[in-house]
């Protein structure tokens, strides 16, 4: 490698050309600040800077990775959600920005300073760990189906020093008996014929996390359904969907007992979670 295409400016434009897809400048500037620690706006200060050949290297190997298809975070170990840096491996979803509005509706939701609150199908623990990060008395306890997940979750909140309990089970089927005054989950809820799961990120994520059922509502009815034994009176259930899926949760919602329903939307103006609440 001669010492020009050492440059940071130089193996950016490479590697963007390389990565091609929907934001290859930004993904090349992240693996590129992952391998050699420089900070991104480094790279505009001062683009002439060297790197080591064995950085390239490795800058090369993961651009490489990236344009194969391979999702940044995965490549990183990492991704950010509501401002916590979270591991994240192939045994979860990656959380998304979509989801912090479920987080954000939860935390405007009149509850008490000691709620009992529930995550179920907590993943990398994104959304047990956003809401423990801003209600220091909630006590949140969060679950996963899947052993690696409830592990990965678990070292999240170690290292975030977040006290949020981590426990395996399938949805309700293994917890400890108690009731909640809030539920949350980001379940499953593609349809398991949908051509997005051929496109993109979700391909390298675990199915299991991503579908339920021919019309991506099966694990929703089964939450639903039994949400209403695991609420206190007055306690609310709040679940990420599909932006097609509104009309079909809020009348899983309702047909189970729960009032005040609503769906909200995400920052890209669609539908993505509804609400309700057990009368008790
Ligand atoms: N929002 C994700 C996607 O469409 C799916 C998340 C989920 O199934 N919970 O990529």
């Amino acid at each position: 490698m001669s010492e020009s295409s050492l440059t940071c400016d130089a193996l950016l434009r490479k590697g963007t050309i390389t990565i091609a897809g929907e934001s290859p400048r930004l993904d090349a500037e992240l693996l590129l600040s992952y391998v050699t620690g420089l900070s991104r706006t480094s790279f505009r200060a001062w683009p002439e800077r060297q790197v080591t050949a064995s950085e390239a290297k490795r800058f090369e190997a993961l651009v490489q990775q990236r344009a194969s298809g391979h999702p940044v975070a995965h490549l990183l170990g990492e991704q950010e959600f509501w401002s916590l840096p979270l591991k994240v491996n192939v045994s979860t979803l990656i959380p998304r920005p979509d989801t912090e509005c479920l987080v954000e509706a939860a935390l405007g939701l009149p509850l008490p300073d000691n709620a009992r609150v529930l995550d179920l199908g907590t993943g990398t623990g994104a959304i047990a760990l956003a809401l423990a990060s801003e209600r220091r008395g909630w006590r949140v306890l969060a679950c996963d189906a899947v052993a690696s997940a409830v592990e990965l979750a678990s070292e999240n909140a170690r290292r975030l020093d977040l006290p949020v309990t981590m426990v395996l089970s399938h949805w309700f089927d293994n917890l400890p008996a108690g009731r909640f005054d809030l539920i949350v989950s980001n379940p499953p809820y593609i349809a398991s014929g949908d051509h997005h799961l051929g496109e993109g990120d979700v391909r390298f994520e675990p199915a299991s996390a991503l579908v339920a059922g021919e019309d991506g509502l099966d694990d929703i009815r089964t939450i639903v359904a039994s949400s209403t034994e695991w609420l206190n009176a007055g306690g609310w259930l709040m679940v990420e969907h599909g932006f097609d899926q509104g009309d079909a949760v809020r009348e899983l919602f309702l047909q189970a007992g729960l009032v005040v329903v609503e769906t909200r939307r995400d920052y890209g103006d669609r539908d993505r979670l509804t609400l309700g609440q057990w009368p008790g």
